[in-house]
């Protein structure tokens, strides 16, 4: 019986590869046998060894997102090291806490520009590299639980994530046709940088634990499951979907 989840002779663009999500997506899809193109704007040798360790081709390409300029680059370089592009997952992306009456335009913007503008184009730009060589592909977004939720203190954070589960639903809607897969995964609450904030807040991280079902915060490695599925043929008829893998959290 063949390997559904096999990602052999396959190539993976992610992006915000160097520590967090971006780090374990990239070593899980690594692990299944995929060559690996991290994008971000911090040095890549921990994410290197890591895939490089688990027998993966590896080229990383050093771009800031903030902006849509690195787009023709970040496509050019990942062809040239992959041939063709059959994998991206639109991981990079930033936070700002502050209450939502003086949130600033700045915080909004930046945020803003990383998380929804920039994943929008540059999904765009593979996507029409997949099309072109009419072998589709999989597209993989990082959501959240601001996806679904409303949060505090984060409102431009919350505005992207749920955008980008609109975009994830309407992109899929557009090139399911075209053989591209378009779908989320909606990470709960994961020891990273991204909530180092929240977890030094003893009550607001007490407050979270006990409210996710399984006991304890997520573990980057905890998502690369979820990441090698969405990515392999085995989620060939998975179209839109936006996957929590959040400890059961949504589900109390
Ligand atoms: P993280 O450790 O802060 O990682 C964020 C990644 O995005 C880093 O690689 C960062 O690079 C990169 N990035 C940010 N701005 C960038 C820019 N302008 N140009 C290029 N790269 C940029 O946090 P994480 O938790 O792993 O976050 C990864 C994704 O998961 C994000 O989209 C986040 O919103 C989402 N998420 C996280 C959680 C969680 O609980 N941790 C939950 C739901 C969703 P630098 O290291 O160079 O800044």
């Amino acid at each position: 019986m063949t390997n559904a989840f096999d990602l052999a002779g396959k190539t993976a663009v992610v992006t915000g590869a160097n520590t967090g999500l971006g780090q374990a997506i990239a070593v899980a899809l690594a692990q299944a046998g995929s060559a690996i193109v991290a994008v971000g704007r911090s040095g890549m040798d921990e994410t290197e060894r890591l895939c490089r360790d688990a027998g993966a081709r590896f080229h990383s390409v050093k771009a800031d997102l903030s902006s849509l300029e690195p787009i023709e680059q970040i496509v050019a370089e990942s062809v040239a090291a992959g041939e063709r592009i059959d994998i991206l997952v639109n991981n990079a992306g930033i936070i700002r806490r502050a209450d939502a009456i003086s949130f600033t335009e700045k915080d909004w913007d930046d945020v803003m520009n990383v998380n929804l503008k920039t994943t929008f184009f540059l999904t765009q730009a593979i996507a029409r590299r997949m099309i072109e060589d009419g072998r589709g592909g999989k597209i993989i977004n990082i959501a959240s639980l601001l996806s679904f939720q409303g949060g505090i203190r984060i409102p431009s954070y919350t505005a992207s994530k749920s955008g980008l589960a609109g975009l994830t639903r309407l992109l899929a809607c557009e090139w399911a046709a075209k053989g591209i897969n378009v779908n989320a995964i909606a990470p709960g609450y994961f020891v990273t940088n991204n909530t180092e904030a929240l977890r030094d807040d003893q009550k607001r991280s007490s407050e979270i634990l006990a409210r996710i079902p399984v006991g304890r915060w997520g573990n980057p490695a905890d998502l690369g499951g979820a990441a090698v599925f969405l990515a392999s043929s085995a989620s060939d008829y998975v179209h839109g979907v936006v996957l929590p893998v959040d400890g059961g959290w949504l589900a109390r």
